[in-house]
């Protein structure tokens, strides 16, 4: 019989919870507002009355054998503790692990939200068969998560991949994180928005007529195909930025691939040819063109169908 886990996708902005089965279909999903600020016991109850509520809205099945949340922050896994997340303000040291299993009924795993949409994408997605392999998600910062040797990687200290704070400029823009010239000061969905700010005070030519502060990914990507000089010159920047921190990890890695997911990958047309040609000019482990870069293919889907995946073995 077919397995089905419950899943929930923890972001600054929104929470998804769904059902999904042992071959990381998702079955039933609910989407709602994180309201960033709120005591962390008030979302956590949010959170479980989502999760009941997906467990009964597809049809006839068996009941969800157990739960993965996927967090945006430093985990425990042993002690299934979200130690810090940092665009979630106030949720530190939570026993998520013990409060939402004992609130549901059910055994509870914690993962970085990250790694749980890597698992997704290699498992059930675009880097199905790869062995080594780097997923990317270009959202409101930049993550990821890692597969070496066929095994997610955790390293020893932290369970993220922090690539969105590798350094691409020492002179660069301040990050999120405190430091200077990250990767996400420019590859990301704040780092965009960043660049075109910056484009419009230095009065730069573009087709953009509305405030700095109105301008998003998808406005710049609605430029980008009437071929505006702004649009196109910000998304070859992050591809370039992007092609440095890439051809590095590949070459240090021996990695067969990368996927791109999260938000801003919905405008890789504009951002692969820079990507590209970086990479492809720097990595020297291999001939380019063995080196799959793939965009992502379950998009909001891969952290659910990673809860499948951290899950099937186990429960
Ligand atoms: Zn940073």
């Amino acid at each position: 019989m077919t397995k089905r886990y419950l899943a929930l996708d923890v972001g600054g902005t929104n929470i998804t919870a769904g059902l999904v089965d042992q071959e990381g279909l998702v079955l039933a999903r609910r989407a709602f507002a994180t309201l960033a600020g709120r005591p962390p016991k008030d979302v956590i109850n949010d959170m479980a009355a989502h999760l009941r509520a997906v467990a009964t809205e597809s049809s006839a099945g068996p009941p969800p054998r157990a739960l993965a949340v996927g967090l945006p922050g430093w985990i425990n896994q042993e002690r299934g503790l979200l130690i810090q997340a940092p665009n979630v303000p106030g949720w530190v040291n939570v026993p998520m692990a013990d409060i939402m299993s004992r609130m549901l009924g059910l055994p509870v795993c914690l993962e970085n939200d990250g790694n749980l949409y890597a698992l997704g994408e290699w498992l059930y997605g675009a880097g199905q068969g790869l062995n080594n392999l780097l997923v990317v998600t270009l959202g409101t910062g930049v993550g990821g998560g890692l597969i070496l040797e066929k095994k997610l990687w955790n390293g020893s200290f932290a369970s993220a991949v922090e690539i969105g704070h590798m350094p691409i400029d020492l002179k660069g823009a301040i990050c999120g994180c405190g430091r200077r010239g990250c990767l996400e000061t420019v590859a990301s969905a704040t780092g965009l928005r960043r660049l075109g700010v910056e484009w419009l005070a230095a009065g730069r030519p573009t087709g953009y007529l509305g405030r700095p502060e109105d301008l998003t990914p998808i406005i710049l990507y609605a430029l980008a195909q009437k071929g505006d000089e702004m649009a196109l010159t910000i998304f070859q920047k992050a591809g370039q930025s992007l092609g440095l921190v890439l051809s590095g990890v590949v070459n240090l890695l021996g990695l067969e691939g990368v996927v791109i997911g999260g938000g801003v990958a919905g405008a890789l047309e504009f951002i692969r040819p820079a990507l590209w040609d970086v990479l492809a000019r720097r990595v020297i482990i291999a001939a380019p063109e063995k080196i799959r870069l793939l965009k992502g293919l379950l998009g909001e889907d891969a952290p659910l169908a990673g809860a499948a995946a951290l899950l099937r073995e186990r429960f």
